[in-house]
């Protein structure tokens, strides 16, 4: 072997052996967060050539510094429901790394919540976060209170309860919550309303996410779905596609499902399904977005009630169906792992041209391996997702500034903000020859910043 080639052998094999290493010790000393596993699996995989090529970031021993959350807090949620019967709920923060700013992230209010989905979502927005471009750390939280079926009044209890402890911890240059599953506009106001009291007074940019009336951006609300087209369009340009006529299935019918849904449709595309927890539709002329945005954000009701109002589309029981729906693009943006092996093979089988991930980390590790095999085009979460981030920074800036720009300002921000991280990705899988994988190239343009401004800043 001549010398060059036997010293880049060693060097990789070098970076294999620290990165399994490291991985040995992430299960060892986190066991039974699988999730958490999963994520560090996923980035650990992508950085080997990174690390042999810059021997710096193993001898700085990086990765081991930033699968150490900078804080984990876990605190009690007392609370009291509409009977009178005292509740105990868990809540969580974990303060994952500050390198290159304030801990930024969502809270989640969902029953599977718990160290390891916490975890999971907390390392992924470092990189997240850092290919946005903008000046934020990564940082998640959340509790396994159930906000399904509870009034008005006892979800503004509980979220008081859980922001008197989260107080503590959280602020504008420190640490910057906004909404994910099961907190929107109605669960941040409570929060942003009980920060206020405890503090004695109004600080803008304490939450993201808030209400137009009181410090919120234009934009916010549609920026993770519409960010998440924005991507994929690019995906699609790049190989002289679009999304026009082109048939679309996207899971879910939360904030991300609903926004994607409707830039997907301006595009020109036709969404045929969409989901919640119970089960999913299949309207083959197309989903009407009225009627799914009024069951899900006005009346509260289940994606089944939509045949109520368009018969001719059916309703099927359970989610995992959803996949087997012939499309040409895939928008998962539900939930963790909603996308298995199997899954993913039914799609590629029915004709599947691109993925992109609304969700964080919705596909499998097994289910990714058959979309890159198969040269699928896929846009892994943490680019594709990371226009709501995005706008949450955009509105911290406009809090700074005392300022509200207008929604095409917004929008177009966006837009720039998600060609960039296209761009960067492909950049970065180019360079370190892994060419159209964008698994690689978003973990390793996510990671250069990060780990560089935590050498700059000393082993602290
Ligand atoms: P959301 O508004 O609470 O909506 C979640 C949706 O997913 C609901 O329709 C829910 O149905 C459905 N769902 C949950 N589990 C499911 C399953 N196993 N199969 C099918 N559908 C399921 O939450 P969201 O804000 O849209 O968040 C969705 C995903 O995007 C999450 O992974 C989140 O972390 C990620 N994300 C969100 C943002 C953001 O700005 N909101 C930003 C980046 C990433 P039910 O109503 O039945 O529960």
């Amino acid at each position: 072997m001549p010398t060059i080639l036997k010293q880049e052998h060693t060097e990789m094999q070098f970076a294999i052996n620290y990165v399994n290493e490291v991985f040995e010790l992430v299960q060892k000393r986190n066991p039974y967060e699988s999730e958490f596993h999963q994520a560090v699996k996923e980035v650990f995989d992508s950085l080997i050539p990174v690390l042999a090529r810059n021997p710096i970031y193993i001898e700085q021993n990086i990765l081991e510094r930033m699968v150490e959350p900078e804080r984990v807090i876990s605190f009690k949620v007392p609370w009291v429901d509409d009977h009178g019967a005292v509740k105990v709920n868990r809540g969580f923060r974990v303060q994952f790394n500050s390198a290159i700013g304030p801990y930024k992230g969502g809270i989640r209010f969902h029953p599977s919540v718990n160290a390891s989905i916490v975890k999971f979502l907390g390392f992924e927005q470092i990189f997240k976060n850092s290919l946005t471009g903008q000046p934020i750390g990564g940082g998640k939280g959340g509790s396994d209170f159930d906000p399904k079926g509870k009034s008005d009044g006892e979800i503004m209890r509980f979220t008081q309860s859980f922001m008197s402890e989260l107080s503590k911890y959280i602020g504008p240059d420190v640490d910057v919550p906004a909404g994910d599953i099961g907190v929107g506009a109605r669960e941040i106001g409570f929060m942003f309303g009980q920060y206020k009291k405890i503090r004695g007074g109004y600080v803008a940019g304490v939450l993201t996410g808030k209400g137009l009336q009181y410090g919120g951006s234009l934009g916010r609300t549609e920026a993770t779905g519409y960010g998440t087209v924005y991507f994929v369009e690019e995906m699609l340009k790049d190989k002289g596609l679009s999304f026009k006529g082109r048939t679309v299935v996207v899971s879910g019918s939360g904030n991300v499902s609903i926004y994607a849904i409707e830039k997907a449709q301006q595009l020109g595309a036709k969404v045929v399904a969409c989901s919640d927890s119970s089960g999913y539709i299949y309207d083959k002329q197309g989903i009407n977005l009225e009627t799914v945005k009024h069951l899900k954000e006005v009346e509260k009701k289940r994606i089944r009630d939509y045949v109520n109002k368009h018969p001719h589309a059916q309703y099927f029981e359970g989610c995992q169906g959803i996949w087997s729906i012939p499309c040409e693009i895939a928008l998962p943006c539900a939930t963790q792992n909603e996308i298995d092996e199997i899954s993913a093979n039914m799609l590629v089988s029915n004709g599947v041209v691109a993925i992109g991930e609304g969700a964080n980390m919705p596909s499998t590790l097994d289910a990714m391996r058959v979309f890159l095999d198969r040269k699928i085009l896929f846009g892994p979460a943490k680019a594709v997702n990371a226009g709501g981030v995005a706008v949450s920074a955009l509105e911290m800036a406009q809090n700074s500034m005392r300022l509200s720009w207008t929604f095409e300002e917004v929008d177009a921000k966006l837009q720039e903000i998600m060609k960039n991280i296209y761009r960067n990705s492909m950049n970065a899988a180019l360079e370190y020859e892994a060419v159209d994988n964008l698994v690689v190239g978003a973990n390793i343009a996510g990671f250069k910043k990060v780990a560089d401004a935590m050498i700059a800043q000393g082993v602290v």
